[in-house]
């Protein structure tokens, strides 16, 4: 058992997401970019309600709420948000009552189906109860508003935040490093996209327990590479202290450039990415996320970051159900 193992072992997990995720090579991905070998952590293969990366987090939360005795799952996000779909499906799992704050207006719907299909329609056929309430940027204000109601109903709530992101969320994602460490691989580079910041808080701690010599490359999806730094060190930050390790906040490379305009509106290169992934290699990208991953992975790629003889792993982290809001990009 490594190190990083040992001390994740001093956490409980529920076992509702499927782990290890495979780690396969991406050799039509890599021959036609001309290197380097690329691999990908299938981490959208989590299996609970179409899978995703919030389950990695949500194994070690949800233990939390369990052991607390909550009746009632309560989270939130836009839309299209995966992270509030693995949430419904995991309520629905152990029997519990899910409530989610929609935010709707972060983003203009960009097609008639967007609030009818894809993640939206998993939510309710998941069981959740949802509240529609006006995006104002403050990501988890709503979210507390909705628990604190159901607990003045007499309702035993327990709060997931938004993308699952806090201090215990991100110690489950080091788990992602103790599964490639436990491999011969050792990449040079992982490269993911950023977000809500608990997934890259994770695999920086993961990474400087486990793989020193791994560099952790965050893509900002969300067109705001400086919150999303802020967040991702103090995320880090707290599952640092809770993993007794010191974090070096140097390990912490978000990379700006890839996001298009805005969250949730993608450009040509989101496009591009989505269909090389699918066309080469198979796989299902989104255009909110997972796409522009690919898109900046491309890019560094493209702009000779790293050596043909380098191994570098792309964590695929999801959403493919909100593609299918998106279809209108590729019917040509
Ligand atoms: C939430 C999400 C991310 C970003 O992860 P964070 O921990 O929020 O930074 C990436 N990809 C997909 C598909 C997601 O749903």
């Amino acid at each position: 058992m490594t190190d990083l193992a040992a001390r994740l072992a001093r956490f409980r997990r529920l076992g509702i997401a499927h782990l290890p995720t495979p780690l396969e090579p991406m050799k039509r991905l890599s021959a036609h970019l001309g290197g380097p070998r690329l691999w990908v952590k299938r981490d959208d293969c989590t299996g609970l309600g179409l899978g995703g990366n919030k389950l990695r987090k949500l194994d070690y939360v949800l233990c939390e709420a369990i052991d607390g005795g909550a009746d009632t799952l309560v989270s939130g996000g836009v839309v299209q948000s995966n992270s509030q779909r693995q949430v419904a499906a995991a309520a629905a799992k152990l029997g519990l009552a899910c409530h989610l704050a929609v935010y709707h207006g972060r983003l203009a719907p960009p097609s008639a189906e967007y609030a009818h299909t894809g993640n939206a329609l998993l939510n309710r056929l998941f069981g959740a109860t949802l509240h529609d309430v006006p995006w104002n940027g403050d990501r988890n204000g709503a979210i507390r508003a909705l628990a604190e109601r159901l607990r003045a109903e007499g309702r035993k709530p327990y709060l997931v935040p938004y993308g699952v992101s806090n201090p215990l969320g991100a110690v489950g994602y080091a788990s992602t490093i103790a599964e490639i460490a436990a491999t011969d691989l050792r990449p040079a580079a992982i490269v993911h996209c950023t977000g809500s910041a608990g997934t890259q808080a994770g695999l920086v701690v993961g990474a400087q327990i486990a793989l020193p010599q791994t560099r952790i490359v965050g893509i900002d999806i969300d067109a705001e590479p400086e919150r999303v730094r802020a967040d991702v060190l103090a995320c880090a930050t707290g599952a640092a202290d809770l993993l007794d390790h010191v974090l070096d906040p140097s390990g912490i490379a978000v990379v700006a450039g890839h996001a298009g305009p805005a969250y949730g509106v993608p450009h040509a290169a989101t496009v591009e990415a989505i269909r090389m992934g699918a066309a080469l290699e198979g796989l299902v990208l989104d255009p909110v996320y997972s796409g522009k991953g690919l898109a900046g992975l491309i890019a560094l790629i493209r702009a000779g970051r790293w050596r043909p003889d380098q191994d570098i792993v792309f964590v695929h982290t999801g959403g493919a159900p909100a593609l299918f809001a998106y279809r209108h990009l590729f019917e040509d």
